[in-house]
């Protein structure tokens, strides 16, 4: 995503700060600048911006989820008649908060949540919640694992139907999440990533089904008539095909064609919020081979770019060899643990066309 200063003293702030931590103001990012902004409490309970180099007359509201529980960090315009803000009011169902370390979850996964609808915003896909649009609307249900009164254990399952996203819980949780990846011998696992993935289904209905690009997604991803539930039945009890990498992003996306865009629209919203990070901050880096000129991000005005995507990918072969070397450097995992092949790089361009 974008780069932040402070409105107040220009340090550098994260989309996740409450508070700058140079001038000490306290930050909100407004969704109507897409900017964090330092502001002022007044009287009647109201914020409004400081900002001298850039003065205007805006005045907010801190989102009820920001003040009362400390899971966010948004702004809302004063004349915004819901206590939530865009990104809270997406959640239906917040983690039981009589659960031990379950406000630490609900933090985590409306911190996870907020950065994917930054990126639908810039991306200016349709958003909507199902108090705004119950039948088209998109929603959030965290949801634990339980025991039932037989002490039969009922699993949650992360996952998309008809708007509704339900995420477990338990995905929130390092050392749970670490291990379901060893387990399901992911290379990646990260909780933004599975935002990403379900809200990729969302948008498939919205983009795709029924839309004149349906057969071009068949004839990139295959058809998705497929019958899901045995396709799942069947990647569970098989495993992916041997080869899968030569014609897949990740093994669980030869699961089904639903998954396999689920997979790729994930990637992208990677893509694009590093690649416009990358040139909001102004990268140069030396070339891919040495025979050729040094490729140069320019720091340019930072905007979600999907529609060159020649450049996207370019950008990011190099980007991610920066990105996995800096974190060998630190001792850790690679970063970026994927390659793209060929027949994957045409699945991300549909993905990208898709969104534009
Ligand atoms: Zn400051
Ligand atoms: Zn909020
Ligand atoms: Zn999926």
């Amino acid at each position: 995503m974008n780069t932040f200063h402070c409105t107040a003293c220009q340090a550098l702030v994260f989309f996740e700060n409450t508070k700058c931590r140079h001038c000490g103001r306290t930050l909100a990012f407004s969704p109507a600048r897409m900017a964090m902004v330092a502001v002022s409490p007044a009287d009647d309970g109201s914020w409004t911006p400081v900002d001298e180099r850039a003065p205007t007359d805006e005045v907010y509201r801190l989102c009820a989820n920001y003040l009362d529980n400390g899971v966010c960090n948004w702004a809302i315009p004063l004349t915004h008649a819901e206590p939530l803000c865009q990104a809270c009011g997406l959640t239906h169902t917040i983690p039981n908060q009589g659960e031990p370390a379950s406000h630490e979850a609900w933090m985590k996964l409306e911190t996870a949540k907020r950065r994917v609808v930054y990126s639908i915003l810039s991306l200016e896909l349709p958003l909507f919640n199902k108090l705004e649009n119950p039948k088209d609307g998109l929603e959030f249900q965290f949801l634990s694992d339980s025991v039932t009164v037989n002490g039969d254990q009922s699993r949650v399952l992360t996952g998309h139907d008809n708007g509704v996203i339900t995420i477990n819980v338990a995905e929130a949780d390092d050392v749970y999440r670490e291990a379901q990846r060893q387990l399901q011998r992911e290379p990646y696992r990260a909780l933004l990533g599975h935002f990403r993935h379900e809200v990729g289904h969302y948008y498939w209905d919205r983009l795709i089904a029924g839309s004149d690009k349906l057969d071009e997604f068949r004839r990139v991803f295959g058809d998705e008539r497929l019958d899901y539930q045995s396709a799942l039945k069947l990647h569970y009890e098989q495993g992916a095909p041997a080869n899968w990498d030569e014609t897949f992003i990740s093994a669980y996306a030869s699961t089904h064609p639903w998954e396999d865009w689920a997979e790729c629209w994930a990637h992208v919203m990677h893509m694009v919020d590093a690649i416009e990070t990358a040139h909001a901050l102004g990268l140069s880096v030396k070339p891919q081979r040495r025979d050729e000129p040094a490729l140069s991000i320019p720091a340019q005005p930072s905007v979600a770019r999907v529609e060159d995507f020649d450049s996207l990918v370019s950008e990011w072969s190099v980007l991610t060899y920066v990105l996995n070397n800096l974190t060998r450097g630190l001792g850790l995992a690679d970063a970026y643990p994927f390659v793209l092949s060929t027949p994957v790089i045409e699945k991300l361009r549909f993905v990208c066309g898709a969104m534009t």
